[in-house]
């Protein structure tokens, strides 16, 4: 069983704004709005200096864009399903 995300369209609240997306509105214009300020703050993330990315974190691989040994073994590790490892 898998639990569903119910989404639901909010009144009375600023559509086309991040913080309405947070909120729980999944309507086209919040999408928008988070879809787009995710995809800044990637940008952003993509320029720091090596030194100040996480390294050894699957956030590292995926936020940052980061592909040294470190961050794709920990982007492999966190791609694997859980429980057993297998050889
Ligand atoms: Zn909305
Ligand atoms: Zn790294």
């Amino acid at each position: 069983m898998t639990a569903r995300r119910q989404y639901r369209l909010l009144a009375n609240v600023d559509h086309g704004k991040v913080r309405t997306y947070r909120k729980g509105c999944c309507c086209a214009s919040c999408t928008a709005a988070a879809v787009d300020a995710a995809r800044r703050w990637q940008a952003k993330a993509r320029q720091k200096p090596f030194a100040e990315i996480p390294h050894g974190t699957a956030g590292g691989y995926t936020n940052y864009a980061c592909r040294c040994p470190e961050c794709t073994a920990a982007m492999t590790a966190a791609k694997r399903p859980h429980g057993r490892g297998q050889v």
